[in-house]
C-alpha cells in the first residue's frame, strides 16, 4: 500500500504479527485500538510462515491462515494482511521482518510492533533483541490490572533501547487455542472471530481432526 509517498510527512506503520491460526477479535480489536491509540496509518497483519516459537506443534497450512486473515481484516481500510513471512522458506524471525520492512520503506515511515501481553516479559530474549529495539517502536497490549512492573523492569535490564508504548485492551482472554479446542469438540466459536472466519473454518474442515492439519506447513 502507498505509505511513505509525502516526504513532507511522517507515516505510522503498524506490524501485528501472530500465527493466526485462526485470527480473532483479540486481535484485531488490539491492533484497532493500537491504530487509534499511536495514530497508524495502516496496520500489517502478518500471518508467520513457519513460527519460530511453534516449532513443536502442528499449525494450519499458512494459505489458510493467510485468507482467514485477509477475510477478517478486509472491511477495515486500514488493515491489509501481508504475505512477506509465508512467503519466506524456513523460520520466521521478527527481527527479519522489521529489517526488510525499514529497507522497503523510507525514512519517513515510522515503524510499530504490536504484541499481547504474553509477549512483553519475553521480548527481550528474541533472536536480536538490540536491533528488534532499534527498528521499532513496541506496543504492548495489556488487560485491564495488568501489572507492567515486572516488563518495564525486565526490559529495563536488558540494557536494549526499547520503547514501549502500552496501551490498556478490555475484556480479551480469547485465544486461538481456545478456538481450536472449541472447534474440535464440536462447540460454537461463533463471536469469538468474524463470521467469515468461522464460515472458513467449517468450509475447510479446519481444527476438526489432525490429518486436516499440516505439521510445519
Ligand atoms: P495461540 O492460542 O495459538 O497461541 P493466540 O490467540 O495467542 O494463539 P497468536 O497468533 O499466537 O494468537 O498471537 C498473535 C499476537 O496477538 C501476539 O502478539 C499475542 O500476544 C496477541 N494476542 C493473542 N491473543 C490476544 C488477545 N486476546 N488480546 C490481545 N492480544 C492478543
Ligand atoms: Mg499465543
Amino acid at each position: 500500500p502507498e505509505i511513505g509517498s509525502d516526504p513532507n510527512r511522517t507515516y505510522r506503520l503498524g506490524i501485528m504479527g501472530g500465527t493466526f491460526d485462526p485470527i480473532h477479535y483479540g486481535h484485531l480489536v488490539t491492533a484497532e485500538q493500537a491504530r487509534e491509540a499511536l495514530g497508524l496509518d495502516l496496520v500489517l497483519f502478518m500471518p508467520a510462515g513457519s513460527p519460530a516459537f511453534k516449532l513443536d506443534q502442528e499449525v494450519s497450512s499458512p494459505e489458510d491462515r493467510y485468507a482467514m486473515t485477509v477475510l477478517a481484516t478486509a472491511a477495515n481500510e486500514a488493515f491489509y494482511t501481508s504475505r512477506l513471512e509465508i512467503d519466506r522458506e524456513g523460520v520466521t524471525y521478527t527481527v527479519d521482518t522489521l529489517t526488510y520492512l525499514r529497507e522497503q520503506y523510507p525514512s519517513n515511515v515510522h515503524l510499530y510492533f504490536i504484541t499481547g501481553a504474553d509477549a512483553i516479559l519475553d521480548i527481550v530474549s528474541w533472536r536480536d533483541a538490540g536491533q528488534i529495539a532499534e527498528l521499532a517502536t513496541l506496543i504492548a497490549a495489556t488487560r485491564p490490572g495488568y501489572d507492567i512492573t515486572q516488563a518495564r523492569e525486565r526490559i529495563e535490564a536488558s540494557g536494549f533501547p526499547f520503547d514501549v508504548r502500552y496501551i490498556e485492551i478490555p475484556a480479551l482472554a480469547i485465544s486461538s487455542t481456545n478456538i481450536r479446542q472449541r472447534v474440535a469438540l464440536g462447540k460454537s466459536a461463533r463471536y469469538l472471530t468474524s463470521e467469515s472466519v468461522i464460515g472458513y473454518i467449517r468450509k475447510n474442515h479446519l481444527y476438526r481432526k489432525s490429518d486436516s492439519r499440516r505439521k510445519d506447513a
